[in-house]
């Protein structure tokens, strides 16, 4: 047999290169609303200023998954308005309950006022695939939330009969990820019968995370102060690769009084503010030509 035809029966056909959404590509299709972290805060931040809420009168309670991944949001909130309160645990939840709230409430300075931001968070990794993340130093993507995955599996298995219904924890040992999974069985229908269950687990985490801090709020408001304004923030942390911004989709922004009562839904506010910022670049980038074109007449 001739060299070239051995080379020709043992030549591998050459594959289809698989086409995959990058996952700023991904995050645009499947949470179309979702802000990067920066223009989220951004946003935020310019929305509150225009209801008084300034950066040196404003402490930002946090309600967000102990994972590192979820620190980014933070950082950036800093930047404005300095350390955060802490109320999360896992998966998001504020498992700080009450008292943290009524602790944060004391904390708010003379005048001031609070933003308590919640969720829970999801990861697109570099192959578009949500429900996981890369991760510092480690070759192949993982599961994110992790706490939100496992409570999943377990919400299938409960629903399938497989296992029983864990009993509230009675010692702290693994006791929140005991109630990430029991909070989350009330919706083990929604999630088998989801046409993306990846993407429906952080949208139902949060309307779970949603009722929770809600009723927190109305049990803790008897801590805060008159005419403090709380701005109840809520949405899903979306992370992604190194390189690639990281995402926050908001769906609650609301503006409450020191007894917890609506104010205003400021979510319009928040992307026209957005809007704005883009209306103010083009009127720049305008000026700017102008006086280039005046310079060369
Ligand atoms: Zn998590």
């Amino acid at each position: 047999m001739m060299k070239n035809e051995s080379a020709e029966l043992t030549k591998i056909p050459a594959l289809e290169p698989a086409i995959k959404d990058s996952p700023s590509e991904k995050v645009a299709s499947v949470f179309p609303t979702a802000l990067t972290n920066a223009a989220f805060v951004d946003n935020l931040t310019f929305a509150l200023h225009q209801h008084g809420f300034s950066n040196d009168t404003t402490l930002v309670a946090t309600s967000l998954c102990c994972d590192e991944v979820n620190r980014d949001l933070e950082k950036d909130l800093k930047h404005a308005y300095g350390d955060h309160f802490s109320m999360g645990g896992l998966a998001g939840f504020p498992f700080g309950g009450v008292t943290a709230f009524c602790a944060m409430a004391h904390h708010i300075p003379t005048n001031g006022n609070c933003i308590v931001l919640f969720g829970p968070h999801v990861g697109v990794d570099s192959d578009g695939v949500v429900g996981k993340v890369n991760r510092r130093g480690r070759l192949e993507s993982g599961a994110c939330c992790g706490s939100a995955t496992a409570a999943a599996d377990y919400v299938h298995r409960v629903c399938r009969g497989d296992c029983a219904e864990h009993d509230s924890p009675v010692e702290a040992l693994d006791a929140q990820q005991t109630f990430v999974g029991n909070i989350l069985l009330p919706y083990g229908t929604r999630l088998a019968e989801a046409a993306d269950p990846a993407v429906e687990l952080p949208l139902a985490l949060y309307d779970a995370q949603k009722d929770l801090m809600a009723r927190i709020v109305a049990r803790g408001t008897s801590a805060v102060g008159e005419n403090v304004q709380i701005a109840l923030v809520g949405g899903i942390q979306v992370n992604t690769p190194a390189g690639t911004p990281d995402y926050f989709v908001p769906m609650t922004f609301d503006l409450l009084d020191h007894k917890g009562e609506k104010l205003a839904d400021l979510m319009d506010t928040l992307f026209l503010v957005r809007d704005n910022e883009n209306e103010l670049t083009w009127i720049i980038a305008l000026v700017m030509y102008g006086l280039v074109i005046f310079y060369l007449l």
